[in-house]
């Protein structure tokens, strides 16, 4: 847990967030000003005169799901406790804000160079992100923040909380950096993406994906005993397009959840195809923390299952190791009722989203995949040799199956071979091809033609 900072010496008077007995301007809630408010007095201080003013915009994330999974009171205790935080822990020359749901500005006047305000706001993220209690729950909630700097004479109030916004956005989409200074780039970035999602959701309105599928070859028998499903979005200009260009967007703008079941639904159409046509195949389907947050997800997997008629034991829904760690207290209620269904689940790119051995101890799977990156290294690096003997040592003895990923060369097959590995995925096997295409001979039921 992350300490807060120590608070600023308190001094008597009310602080400018917040104007007792003056509602207009006020979000009730919070006490703090509202956005109107916020810009008029982002207003005034620009053109007070000069010295460099900087807007942090920030916005709590996982706010939407407390709001889901305790109810909105929580939510609003989290606000109650971030405001009187920002407030603590912002210096007194600051006017704090609440300028949307789980939004908050913070405009910092005197600064003596650019540098401040990223320090500044690095500073206020540290004293708010530490652990909030709603609902009788202890949360661990993370906070990102775009800042704006401006320059005293081109300045509007407006441009400096759009760009710092604009940065916001692209630090929430980035991951990696909790804290973005807002440059002209950011904002080409920010056009690009805003250009991606249109696309996107004109994508999922007409339909334009296609599923496309890749062998897994069981090294017991070296058949193929199961494909994963890989979503592509075909493109009328750039033509197919892979899921790592827009399944990251997909799933900050919610569009998963509709493209998710279409990938299920048509997955499992398919399998029940194959099925019918005397294959015994599994069939493993990609989904996102943020459908398995959805509360229909469940009702929705069972629907498709009946539909298609495909026994729930054939199909694998494979979660990624990061996704899942990320949002555990959401995750991890949603995969126990999906395995009571009898649905299969595995632990996808495992290797790189740092579950501890207790957490992985207590996650519902029944596969766990190897990253790739482990797996390029086998041939040269003896210490992914070493992880990977580890690996499926470990994942055996939770009793779980292992299947390596990105298998490109016979050096590696031989390895993992020899090492007990359960199952082999990558191009020296098969790429991901569309349906008719793929190739699954091996796995042909030797009766099945006769009772076709
Ligand atoms: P993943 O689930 O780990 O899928 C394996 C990825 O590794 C696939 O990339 C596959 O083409 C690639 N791959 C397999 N064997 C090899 C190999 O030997 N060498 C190399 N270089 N690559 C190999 P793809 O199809 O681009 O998918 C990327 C990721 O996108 C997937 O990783 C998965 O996390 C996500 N994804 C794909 N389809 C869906 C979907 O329907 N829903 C969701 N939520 N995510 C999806
Ligand atoms: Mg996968
Ligand atoms: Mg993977």
């Amino acid at each position: 847990m992350i300490e807060p900072l120590p608070l600023p010496a308190s001094e008597d008077g009310p602080r400018l967030g917040v104007v007792p007995g003056a509602p207009h301007g006020i979000d009730a809630l919070t006490g703090l000003v509202d956005r109107d408010h916020f810009l008029e007095r982002a207003g005034a201080m620009l053109a007070a005169g000069p010295g460099l003013k900087a807007v942090i915009m920030l916005d709590i994330d996982g706010l939407r799901r407390v709001n889901q999974g305790l109810g909105t009171a929580a939510g609003d205790e989290v606000l109650e406790a971030l405001a009187q935080r920002l407030m603590a822990a912002s210096r007194k020359e600051d006017v704090v804000a609440r300028v949307g749901g789980d939004e908050f500005a913070v405009l910092l006047a005197g600064l003596g160079e650019e540098d401040e305000a990223r320090v500044l706001a690095t500073r206020l993220a540290w004293a708010v992100e530490h652990e909030y209690s709603a609902g009788g729950h202890k949360l661990p909630l993370r906070v990102f923040m775009g800042v704006a700097v401006g320059p005293q004479d081109v300045a509007s109030a407006e441009k400096l909380l759009s760009d710092a916004e604009t940065a916001l956005y692209a630090a929430k989409s980035g991951g990696e950096a909790r804290v973005l200074v807002y440059t002209e780039s950011l904002r080409e970035q920010s056009a690009h993406r805003f250009a991606l999602e249109t696309a996107l959701r004109r994508a999922v309105d007409r339909n334009a994906f296609e599923l496309w599928y890749q062998p897994q070859v069981a090294l017991s028998d070296r058949h193929v005993t199961a494909t994963e499903a890989l979503l592509r979005w075909h493109d009328d200009e750039k033509g197919w397009l892979p899921p790592a260009d827009f399944v990251p967007i997909a799933e900050d703008t919610g569009l998963i959840v509709p493209l998710g079941h279409w990938v299920i639904e048509r997955a499992t159409a398919q399998l029940a195809e194959w099925l019918r046509r005397g294959y015994r195949l599994n069939m493993s389907i990609n989904v996102s923390a943020r459908q398995l947050a959805d509360p229909d997800f469940i009702f929705q997997v069972r629907e498709l299952l009946t539909r298609s008629g495909v026994p729930a034991q054939s199909v694998t829904l494979e979660i990624t190791e990061s996704q899942v760690m990320r949002n555990l207290e959401v995750t991890l209620p949603a995969m126990l009722t999906l395995r009571n269904f009898g649905v299969r689940l595995a632990i996808d790119d495992f290797g790189t989203g740092y579950a501890s051995l207790t957490q992985l101890k207590n996650i519902p799977a029944d596969e766990l995949k190897l990253d790739r990156s482990f797996i390029v290294g086998l041939e040269h690096d003896p210490r992914d040799r070493g992880v990977v003997e580890g690996a499926v040592q470990l994942a055996h003895s939770l009793g779980l199956a292992v299947v390596a990923e990105g298998v490109e060369t016979f050096a590696q097959l031989n390895f993992l071979t020899q090492i007990g590995c359960d199952a082999l995925q990558g191009f020296l096997l098969g790429k991901p091809q569309p349906a008719d295409e793929v190739s699954l001979s091996l796995s042909v039921d030797p009766g099945a033609a006769e009772r076709e």
